[in-house]
């Protein structure tokens, strides 16, 4: 029995598919503005254990993450700048040219966690005639008016509004008097297609619609791609937790007023990464990204080690001592494992336990001492032991399979680890020139480089084995 916690009852159940041994899901995925920081990616990891547990429970997965290239405002409501557009003239760029940029080093980020991709990524530029005709489904349900600025959906007329978040209405309509957009009819009401704007300044990404000129508002891509991909009813969406107030809160109440269907049976949502001090934030300039981490001597899995000691939906503080932590533990797990031999068998009583905790709500920091219990258990073989934790790592990620190259057999002297971080860098700023000078350099002192999914990892070039051609 799989259970999972679900916000929308605010308790755990048990997972029942809409069809046999299948699950649909669908992610919020990025907004393409800036790179992804390490809180955002953890949105990520949890989506992936989620996604391998079922797997890993012989379901077939259908999993869609979009990529918001347009009309994510400034703020989670209907004011401000389009995020895409403010980012692109900040780096003097086109809205296409960022948003790939940063599409990209997502996916290089999702790559180096070791996140399994998913079936899809869609952009919401590229799905704009869904958004309309959904827009216009909406519309002749009279669940639309039409105000200065744009097309906006009117909350009055779907009852279970914001039934996900436990919202006060009434306290909403209250606090309507403070509502900054005194043209709205209700204070919970957000813009579903925006007008380009009159005056002068022109908008880059803009697309002609029924009602004019203009940009699809953030929240009705999800509900249009979801269900494009997935059907009008699928089984779990998944975001992390600012999105209960207002952006799932809103995709359902535009999805089933769309369809008079439940949009979704399961809504699970991550916990916040902190950094002692308050939130990270991509509009902050707090932010830590996964390279900052590598930068620092951490490997991503590391990282993704220390997301699994803690459960998914709790907040956590971000230090770097929390994650040194994690490293020096994932170190000896590569360590042990890289001391088994192979060709043992899955030690059946540990599989069940394993299984028993993954399931009940993904209890990965059981899970992880789990691994360690089993590690230590004099009663069971070390080919055994290895083959039981390989399996594991279906679900946790850690590539465990590979322990021994994740084991550095002599310490890399620091001369070679700061060559190394230059060549990072000088690749992040696209100087390749340098960096392959650099990675000559490196060589010329007995090391090679290769670049992973998970970084860049340096060996020795032992003399028996021939120096590696470039
Ligand atoms: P965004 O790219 O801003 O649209 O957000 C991508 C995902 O990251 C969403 O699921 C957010 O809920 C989530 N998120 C944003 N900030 C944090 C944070 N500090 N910690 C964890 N998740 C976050
Ligand atoms: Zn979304």
């Amino acid at each position: 029995m799989i259970s999972l916690y679900n916000t929308l009852y605010r308790k755990k159940e048990s997972f029942a598919p809409i069809i046999e041994h299948a699950v649909s899901m669908y992610h919020c995925g990025p907004t393409v503005y800036n790179y992804a920081h390490i809180g955002n990616l953890r949105a990520y990891v949890f989506a992936d254990i989620l996604r391998r547990m079922f797997e890993y429970e012989g379901y077939a997965v259908h999993q869609v993450v979009n990529i918001t290239d347009v009309g994510h405002l400034t703020s989670d409501q209907d004011a401000g700048e389009d995020k895409i557009e403010a980012g692109a003239r900040r780096e003097g760029k086109t809205a296409r040219e960022i948003a790939k940029f940063y599409t990209d080093a997502f996916l290089a980020d999702i790559d180096a966690l070791n996140i399994k991709r998913a079936d899809k990524y869609p952009k919401a530029t590229e799905h704009i005639p869904e958004q309309i005709a959904l827009i216009q489904k909406l519309e002749t349900g009279g669940h639309t008016y039409r105000t200065s600025d744009g097309i906006y959906f009117d909350t009055s007329t779907f009852p279970a509004y914001g039934k996900l978040a436990q919202l006060d209405i009434e306290g909403l309509k209250e606090g309507a008097r403070i509502e900054k957009n005194p043209e709205k009819r209700n204070a919970a009401d957000f813009a579903l297609w925006k007008f380009s704007p009159k005056d002068g300044a022109k908008r880059e990404q803009e697309w002609e619609s029924p009602w004019g000129l203009g940009f699809p508002g953030w929240h009705i891509e999800c509900s249009a791609m979801s269900m494009k991909y997935l059907g009008e009813t699928f089984d779990i969406h998944t975001g992390g937790i600012d999105h209960i107030p207002v952006h799932h809160t809103n995709e359902i109440a535009q999805s089933e007023s769309a369809t008079g269907k439940p949009f979704v049976h399961y809504w699970m949502h991550s916990g916040f990464v902190n950094i002692s001090g308050g939130k990270m934030a991509k509009s902050e300039e707090n932010f830590i990204r996964l390279k900052t981490l590598v930068e620092k001597g951490f490997s991503p899995l590391s990282y993704r080690y220390w997301l699994l000691t803690a459960h998914y939906s709790k907040m956590i503080t971000f230090s770097e001592e929390a994650v040194r932590g994690a490293q020096t533990a994932l170190g000896k797990l590569y360590t042990a494992i890289a001391s088994y031999k192979n060709g043992g068998s899955i030690n059946a009583s540990y599989q069940k336990k394993f299984v028993g905790t993954v399931t009940e709500d993904l209890n990965t920091p059981q899970a992880i001492a789990l691994v360690w219990e089993l590690v230590k258990d004099d009663s069971v073989s070390p080919a055994d032991k290895k083959a039981t934790l390989v399996d594991f790592d279906r679900v946790l990620g850690l590539d465990l399979e590979n322990a021994k190259e994740h084991t550095a057999a002599e310490p890399i002297p620091d001369e070679i680890q700061k060559l190394t971080e230059e060549r990072e860098s000088a690749r992040a700023s696209g100087d390749f020139a340098r960096a392959d000078e650099i990675r000559k350099k490196i060589a010329d002192l007995g090391y090679e480089i290769n670049d992973t999914p998970t970084g860049p990892s340096i060996k020795k070039i032992h003399l028996d084995v021939g120096r590696p051609s470039e």
